[in-house]
């Protein structure tokens, strides 16, 4: 017989908006567990700077993280390395299935976020680890004094293509439109930017290598079809995000994309199941709308939990 540890409330991914959820839920005196596959602090481990996040001017996304997992534990939410493979209804129960051991809650908040879409172009997943990166701030320091490449347009493409400047001898901007996505403040500092050029209506062929690492990219514009190489030892490549929704399928809570709906009270169409941050179908996926959704989310599962008729009601969170 399978063996469940019990919660009232489990949390699957533990980056801003599930540390978020965490915070309030505990501090309602609910029993909570964070669940990640990772260290926790989830994208804000791969930003340099965060400068739009309230009462701070800039701070390093791993500093943030620390702080918020900081406030997450403070009144006794626990954390716990696991990879969620299903998730399953026993009546109002939700089972939760990891790689690492089962659990049992009566809310679980899904808070899972999004990881980087892949190009799908030949020597992509060759030369990954070898030149191709999909994280500027984790790998951006072997490639000192070098000519750099960052595919995309959008905030990640142009931010990290920023951050890349302080260390590689160039960074092209590869981009298939001859306007960016990114965010006006972000395009007025990358146009500014000696180090940093562009390549307008450009998509990728194939990214080439000697075997052993990256040398470059074959590309073509796709207005004059003409196609080039560009010589580089790095490729970043920020063409946008997927949800995690892997193994939550048998919900059926999702768009056709995979993003999760909920109402305005972070609730998907199952009673006791929430999800919140960037998993979530929605415009703005930033760390403040994570957080904001994680605060609705865990006063939501103990207003949820309050009306079960198994429960009584605990302290309402202030
Ligand atoms: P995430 O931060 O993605 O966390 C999800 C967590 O879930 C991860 O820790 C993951 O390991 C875990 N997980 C996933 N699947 C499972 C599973 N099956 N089982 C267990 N755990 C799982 N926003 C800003 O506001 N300012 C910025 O400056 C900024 N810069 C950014 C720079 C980059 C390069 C990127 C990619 C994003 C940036 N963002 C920024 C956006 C911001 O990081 C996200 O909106 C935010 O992190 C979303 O939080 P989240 O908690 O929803 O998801
Ligand atoms: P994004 O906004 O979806 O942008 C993806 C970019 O890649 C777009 O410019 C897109 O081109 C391009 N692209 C998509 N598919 C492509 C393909 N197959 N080949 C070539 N190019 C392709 O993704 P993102 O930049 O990763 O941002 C994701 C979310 O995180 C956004 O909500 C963003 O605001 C947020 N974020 C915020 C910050 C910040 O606030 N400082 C920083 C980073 C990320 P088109 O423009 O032509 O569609």
């Amino acid at each position: 017989m399978t063996d469940y540890k019990q919660y009232d409330v489990v949390i699957i991914g533990a980056g801003p908006a599930g540390m978020t959820a965490a915070t309030y839920a505990s501090r309602a005196d609910l029993s909570v567990l964070m669940l990640d596959r990772g260290i926790y602090g989830g994208q804000m481990n791969n930003t340099a700077e965060v400068e739009n996040y309230p009462g701070f001017d800039s701070i390093l996304g791993p500093d943030l993280a620390e702080k918020m997992y900081a406030s997450s534990t403070q009144f006794g939410a626990e954390y716990g390395f696991g990879m969620v493979e299903a998730i399953t209804l026993d009546g109002e129960d939700k089972l939760i299935h990891t790689d690492m051991g089962d659990y049992k809650a009566k809310v679980v908040i899904i808070a899972t976020g999004s990881e980087h879409i892949h190009l799908g172009k030949d020597g992509e997943e060759d030369y990954q680890g070898r030149g191709v990166s999909y994280c500027a701030v984790c790998d951006g320091a072997f490639f000192r004094n070098e000519d750099v490449v960052v595919v995309g347009g959008g905030d990640s493409a142009i931010e990290e293509g920023l951050y890349l400047t302080n260390l590689a001898k160039s960074v092209t901007v590869l981009h298939r439109r001859d306007k960016l996505r990114a965010q006006q403040i972000i395009q007025d500092r990358a146009f500014a930017n000696d180090k940093m050029a562009f390549n307008w209506f450009t998509e990728v062929l194939a990214i080439t290598g000697d075997g052993e690492k990256v040398t470059g990219l074959d590309v073509i514009n796709n207005q004059t079809q003409e196609v080039s190489h560009i010589d580089a030892s790095g490729v970043f490549i920020y063409v946008g995000l997927k949800p995690n929704t892997q193994g939550f399928e048998n919900l059926n809570i999702t768009d056709d994309e995979g993003w999760i709906i909920t109402d305005d009270k972070m609730q998907t169409a199952i009673p006791g199941i929430f999800a919140i941050g960037d998993v979530r179908a929605k415009d703005l996926r930033q760390i403040t709308t994570a957080v904001g959704e994680g605060g609705i989310a865990g006063q939501g599962a103990y207003t949820y939990i309050s009306q079960l008729p198994s429960k009584s009601a605990a302290p309402t969170a202030q």
